[in-house]
């Protein structure tokens, strides 16, 4: 069928790579570009004898448009995954405006040196895609990606109005280490260490850092203690669901996590200001990000489960109804499958079908689009085919 470029080599293009070698008849072939080829070299020799797939490797600088280019005139794939930093988004969208190449990605935009993270940049796009007859599909992992699919077929089939949404993410893993991150720890930092947002009837609500704790008893496993955060898919989704009067977002935290992460917050090194060190400048979250485990290493150690999903509450035949629909993976199941925990692989599967729908027409559109402005179905049938069933059920427990 196609030809995919593959930006980045990380915990979660390593499941997406998996997953596409595991889908030969649509990737025919892949090519895999990183800051650190000896990354995609090893991920190439590890998969290769093993799938149909023919794949490439390649060493670029994602912060070069020039670069990009090239890269792309040299091995002219029919869409580029984005799966590196979501500072490279921009540099990434340019090159494919400039070679006319659909684009894929898992987070939006974000800045380097403000750690504020906004659709807008992305968005101003949507006009050069639709005039150069190219797909942006903006934020196919989970959350946001699998979330806002939810959304949208819970609004297909489900209700005539959706009131409120609140997308739980609990993740039950336990890995050992005192403090650690399930992705990227400089993002993943960047995002719980930033105010908490929600949207409530047109407005954004802002609250101090983990200011809202909730209790919530999850299927599959247990009760644990969640609390609000922003995210970025509240953004897309009060613009693109109407009725909707509240989304919120809420991420289950241990208490060793927040202990430490207080700890690292009052010493200073959760800071993105650099300071000078030994007569260099540094970043503080950077050099922490170098001591702490890399996620990708994870895989090995984690035990236990993952539920992220979406409560939703709203009208259905003039009827109050209320619905959940939510995703279990569990860690060791997919660390033996793809050699990654959950929380990669729940961000690259979908990331994996993103790039599918695009690259098969069922989702070829010319425009910059997020994920809950296209046809749900057919990417819920391929959740299910590629590792990541839903469950839906009917009136849950709410969260206050
Ligand atoms: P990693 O840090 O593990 O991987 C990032 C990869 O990008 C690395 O291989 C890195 O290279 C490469 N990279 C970074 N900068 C550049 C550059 N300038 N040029 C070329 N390559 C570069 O991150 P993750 O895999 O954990 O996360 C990847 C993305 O997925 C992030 O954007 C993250 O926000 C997003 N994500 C989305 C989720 C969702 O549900 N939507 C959930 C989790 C993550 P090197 O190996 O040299 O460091």
């Amino acid at each position: 069928m196609g030809k995919l470029l593959i930006i980045g080599c990380g915990g979660v293009a390593s499941v997406a790579i998996h997953k596409c070698c595991q889908n030969s008849e649509v990737f025919e072939e892949l090519v895999i570009a990183s800051r650190t080829k000896s990354k995609c070299d090893a991920l190439k020799q590890k998969l290769q004898d093993k799938t149909k797939t023919v794949i490439f490797t390649e060493q670029v600088n994602a912060d070069s448009t020039g670069e990009l280019i090239a890269l792309i005139e040299k091995h002219r794939p029919d869409a580029v995954l984005n799966l590196a930093l979501p500072y490279q988004d921009l540099t990434i969208m340019d090159a494919c405006l400039k070679t006319k190449t659909h684009y894929i990605d898992t987070a939006n935009y974000e800045p380097e040196d403000t750690a504020k993270f906004e659709y807008k940049w992305q968005w101003a796009y949507k006009e050069r895609f639709e005039k150069a007859g190219i797909t942006a599909l903006l934020g196919s992992g989970f959350d946001p990606g699998v979330t806002s699919v939810f959304t949208a077929y819970a609004l297909k089939h489900h209700f005539d109005q959706i009131h409120t949404i609140d997308i739980l993410d609990c993740n039950a893993g336990d890995h050992g280490y005192p403090f650690a991150t399930n992705f990227n720890p400089e993002i993943n930092i960047r995002e719980v260490t930033a105010k908490g947002s929600y949207w409530q009837d047109g407005k954004w609500m802002e609250t101090e850092p983990m200011a809202i704790k909730r209790v919530y008893d999850f299927p599959e496993i247990g009760e644990k203690d969640m609390y609000l955060l922003h995210h970025e898919e509240i953004e897309s989704l009060a613009q693109n669901i109407p009725f909707v009067r509240r989304i919120r977002f809420f991420m289950t935290f241990g208490q060793s996590y927040l202990t430490h992460l207080k700890c690292l917050e009052n010493v200073g090194m959760t800071s993105i200001k650099p300071i000078m060190f030994e007569g260099r400048e540094i970043v503080p979250l950077q050099f922490l990000k170098a001591v702490l485990p890399d996620p990708s290493s994870l895989g090995p150690r984690t035990k236990g489960k993952t539920n992220i999903g979406c409560i939703f509450t709203g009208l259905k035949d003039n009827k109050e109804k209320s619905l959940y629909i939510y995703n279990v993976c569990d860690h060791q199941e997919c660390f033996r499958e793809v050699g990654s925990q959950a929380v990669a692989y729940t961000t690259g599967v979908p990331a994996m079908i993103g790039a599918m729908l695009v690259l098969t027409g069922v989702w070829k559109k010319p425009g910059v689009f997020n994920l809950e402005e296209l046809d749900p179905d057919p990417f819920m049938d391929a959740l299910c085919k590629w590792g990541l069933p839903y469950t839906i059920q009917s009136d849950p427990v709410l969260v206050d």
